[in-house]
């Protein structure tokens, strides 16, 4: 077993003992695909996270069998591994690992896309392969196929955030779910295939659950294995697709609102993932603290927030989602969505030709001659600033599972740099920490838990952007992103003192999370010890060195 001191979560391992690995290292993978200089290793260890562990070197394989001689290097030395696909884990630790002195393992030269089937829609893929090359692929080489994304990087890991169990944006956002048929490296250096994938077998990325004991789930959210090539279920392209937003005219009917989504989910009616936002995470994508709020607020007062929002025309409470299938579906969904939703706020359907003709607007806004009069026109006919109409394509693409970088732009709300094009909250600078309890999808539930967060979040002077996702049709995530200053000791330290109470008191109140940053991982087995001993039978049995990951999700 490894020597790490869990009080530090450090793995001791002397230098002699580092050489030689990283040597061995180097002479299966070449010397270009391990970086274990300080000044690599540095820009590699960067996180959004207050603190976040340091690896104490980088390698990217690039087949099934150099993950196998890494992971047999590693054991041979006594080094743990973290593995991680492209490392965008933005909010959640990055690309680093829970124990310092580990190797990370990026996966990001393992990019190909082996398969596309047109037929039963779905593609096999490499752990590599991002949301934006499978979405250009797909328009390129089977414009009858459609694959989900999430709002976050086009550059991150179909798979990757799908192991790590993240929400997409149309009705495959449950990305874990739509993975069908994996090939693993296990902590041993085997290669095993679950689901169906024996040899010859035909239904290896259609059927989920093989036969026998289903094992994928055992790869998600664990340290048992390397996933190194899966089956992703596509959807085919829809006959009519319409986006929808909808403001909610009083921030008191939030709970009511959250039964009638629960009511349309559980009827079919809305399929698609469902954001409902509150103000600042529009104020977070669409502006930023000006140098003097930075100077004088760590959290901006209502009397800051309340001429923003006018600006911006922002309600307290929105929402967005897709409706997709048949336009005689679809005609149906709206006559349903307009039943439901327009007493309580203000609903609006949006179709790709709209979306034509807000481009074309947003053309004619270039030209300064013609700017002052189409932003008359916007705001007169709907209310909106030219900064909404400017996102009105943006959220309209996402929902039909189109990559964008803009809505990852909200990680520089609190940053001193303007939000740049190519989003990258690593390189940048940027604090972030996602906390991400999930309830039952009740208006009490929904209402005590957004209570619970915004006292918290008032309580360490931190803005509160929450933004409640639909899971599944039962339960809603309240995802809530701690925005702080990086360079600033005293506000990482109270971020990271907020991060800790939000979880002791959401988890005292009985409410998991959904899914955890690497700050927040050690502390899981303390609410199920009899579960996590199981688990921990399990890896003592598939990882007898303790090699991969250790610490991940709770698992020594
Ligand atoms: P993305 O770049 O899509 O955000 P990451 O590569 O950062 O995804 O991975 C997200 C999480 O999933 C991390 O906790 C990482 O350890 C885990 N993970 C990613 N890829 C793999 C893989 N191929 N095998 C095992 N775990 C993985």
């Amino acid at each position: 077993m490894l020597d790490i001191d869990w009080e530090k979560a450090e793995a001791s391992i002397s230098g002699e003992v580092l050489s030689a690995a990283v040597e061995a290292l180097q002479d299966v993978l070449g010397v270009e695909h391990v970086k274990s200089l300080p000044g690599d290793v540095d820009v590699l260890s960067r996180s959004t996270l207050p603190q976040s562990r340091r690896p104490s070197a980088v390698v990217y394989p690039s087949t099934a069998e150099e993950v196998a001689a890494v992971v047999g290097i590693a054991r041979r030395y006594g080094i743990p591994l973290w593995p991680c696909s492209r490392g965008r884990n933005w909010g959640y630790g990055s690309a680093t690992p829970v124990v310092g002195g580990s190797v990370v393992v990026v996966l990001e030269r393992m990019d190909r896309i082996l398969e596309v089937n047109d037929e039963l829609a779905y593609a096999v893929v490499e752990p590599g392969v991002t949301y934006r090359q499978l979405r250009n692929h797909l328009e390129a080489k089977h414009p009858e196929l459609w694959c989900d994304c999430t709002d976050g990087t086009p550059q991150g890991s179909v798979i990757g955030n799908a192991l790590d169990r993240g929400l997409g944006t149309t009705h495959y956002a449950d990305h874990f779910a739509t993975l069908c048929g994996l090939e693993v490296v296990l902590p041993t250096g085997e290669i095993v295939r679950t689901g169906g994938g024996v040899p010859g077998c035909k239904t290896w990325h259609t059927h989920k659950w093989g036969v026998g004991p289903y094992a994928e789930g055992l790869f998600s959210q664990s340290s048992l294995g390397i996933v190194v090539k899966a089956g992703v279920w596509l959807m085919p392209r829809p006959e009519a697709f319409v986006s929808f937003t909808f403001d909610l005219a009083r921030p008191e009917t939030l709970p009511e609102l959250v039964d009638i989504i629960r009511d349309l989910a559980l009827t079919g009616v809305v399929t698609s993932a469902v954001h409902l936002i509150n103000d600042v995470v529009s104020l977070a994508v669409m502006s930023q603290y000006t140098p003097d709020q930075l100077r004088r607020f760590s959290r901006l007062p209502e009397e800051e927030l309340a001429p923003m929002r006018a600006h911006f025309g922002i309600a307290r409470w929105s929402f967005g989602g897709g409706l997709q299938g048949r336009r005689a579906f679809v005609r149906a969904a709206k006559r349903e969505l307009r039943r439901r939703l327009a007493p309580l706020g203000r609903l609006v359907f949006v179709d790709d030709r709209t979306i034509g003709l807000v481009r074309r607007l947003l053309v004619w806004r270039q030209n300064p001659l013609w700017r002052g009069p189409v932003d008359w026109a916007v705001r007169a006919a709907s209310g909106k600033s030219p900064e909404m109409l400017a996102a009105a394509p943006e959220i309209h693409d996402v929902l039909k599972g189109v990559p964008s970088d803009y809505f990852v732009r909200h990680a520089y709300f609190k940053s001193p740099l303007p939000k740049p094009r190519d989003a990258h909250p690593d390189r940048d600078g940027c604090g972030l920490i996602w906390f991400a309890p999930i309830v039952p999808m009740t208006g009490s539930h929904v209402r005590f838990m957004v209570d619970l967060c915004e006292a918290e979040f008032k309580a360490f002077d931190f803005d509160f952007y929450v933004a409640l996702l639909i899971q599944n049709p039962r339960s809603m995530i309240v995802l809530t992103a701690i925005f702080f200053l990086k360079d600033d000791p005293v506000q990482c330290d109270r971020a990271a003192a907020l991060y800790g109470s939000l979880s002791r008191k959401t988890a005292d109140a009985g409410y998991q999370s959904y899914r955890v940053s690497t700050a927040g991982m050690t502390t899981l087995s303390e609410k199920n010890p009899e579960f996590f001993e199981m688990m921990s039978r399990i890896r003592r049995a598939i990882d007898p060195d303790g090699v991969l990951a250790p610490g991940k999700y709770g698992f020594r």
